[in-house]
């Protein structure tokens, strides 16, 4: 396969989160800087303000080593007088989006304090659009939570022109939601080349508080700036996790090298039926080498720490094809040519 690197330990890595409420929201009651100085004292570098319905652009709280990024979190509706499609609060079925300004483009189509009209779900094709007119306001979309959301693997995966999904969102965690591997691996399997990330969705901060901080996404940007981590994120070059940093990760020579902090296993997952645990009882890990097996579809590695909290590679797809080019062509063997078109080349 193409040798490749995922985690270059010559760049630096930035810390941060990618879901927070404050104050502007209707269900939190911390004041912003509050609340952004509580993930600045807990070691994040940046955070995206996601708000409910209310957009962040502002760099009030930005500093030198600190970046807010220009953000919202939409979430669909079905007023009452609505046929009731995929959405429906009585049966907890929802659809949440966050959106981040992507600033390798232009400013936001939203202004700061903006109050976004929530969109009403028809299904579907409303989902799509909505996500192709977020899109046409310069905004990346994650989609959020996507157990807690009650959301089929199906609906996931037909969404087109999303940046990532959250693998984990620790208010849902803390909830008993757990984590969302296997809407990630159903995609994964199909070929819907998705990206993870984590956003901890914290509401309510201070001392008694155990969401802000659970979990974190490390970017690898190569500027640290507004449009270098909006570079980064397009890219691909994060990785969520709850605790285990990855300090390392390439493939060369089609052997995976990687190296972490100390954990205590890791696994390497695809749904080919080749995936691969490293356990050193009684010990911890700091590194792999593994040979990448011949036709496999793809893989992701999951790190596992002593206290068992979790990271999470972004998926790798061996194949010689690149994700966004057009597919190959081949000849099909079985296929005759019609009588006389021998010597025609394409
Ligand atoms: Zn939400
Ligand atoms: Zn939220």
């Amino acid at each position: 396969m193409r040798d490749c690197v995922l985690v270059d330990k010559s760049k630096s890595q930035y810390k941060g989160n990618f879901h927070m409420h404050t104050a502007r929201s209707w269900d939190s009651d911390c004041p912003y800087r509050q609340a952004l100085s509580e993930y600045q004292s807990k070691g994040y570098q940046f955070c995206l303000v996601s708000d409910h319905e209310v957009y962040w652009d502002s760099d009030e709280c930005d500093t030198e080593n600190f970046i807010a990024l220009s953000g919202v979190e939409s979430a669909f509706i079905v007023p009452e007088t609505e046929p009731k499609w995929i959405c429906d609060k009585s049966r907890f079925t929802h659809m949440h989006v966050n959106l981040i300004n992507d600033w390798t483009v232009g400013k936001p189509g939203f202004a700061h304090n903006q109050v976004l009209k929530r969109p009403v779900c028809y299904g579907l094709d409303s989902w799509q659009n909505y996500i192709d007119y977020c899109r046409s306001k310069n905004q990346l979309v994650i989609v959020n939570h996507p157990s807690w959301s009650r959301m089929a693997y199906e609906d996931l995966l037909s969404l087109r022109g999303i940046t990532a999904f959250e693998v984990i969102n620790s208010g849902c965690y803390t909830d008993g939601c757990g984590t969302d591997e296997r809407y990630w691996d159903y995609c994964l399997s199909k070929g819907r080349r998705i990206l993870g990330l984590s956003g901890d969705d914290t509401h309510h901060y201070g001392p008694k508080q155990i969401v802000c901080g659970t979990a974190f996404t490390m970017l690898q940007a190569d500027e640290f700036s507004r449009a270098g981590l909006v570079a980064a994120i397009k890219a691909g070059s994060f990785y969520a996790s709850m605790g285990p940093v990855i300090h390392d990760m390439r493939i060369q020579n089609d052997v995976l090298h990687m190296e972490f902090s100390p954990v205590k296993n890791v696994m390497i997952v695809s749904r080919d039926f080749t995936a691969k645990g490293f356990f050193n009882p009684g010990g911890t890990l700091e590194s792999i080498d593994w040979p990448i097996k011949d036709r496999l579809k793809y893989f992701r590695v999951e790190l596992v720490d002593q206290q068992g909290r979790k990271a999470w590679s972004q998926p790798v797809f061996p194949g010689p094809w690149d994700g966004s080019s057009i597919p190959a062509l081949a000849e099909d063997p079985h296929t005759p040519l019609p009588p006389g078109t021998e010597n025609l080349q394409p």
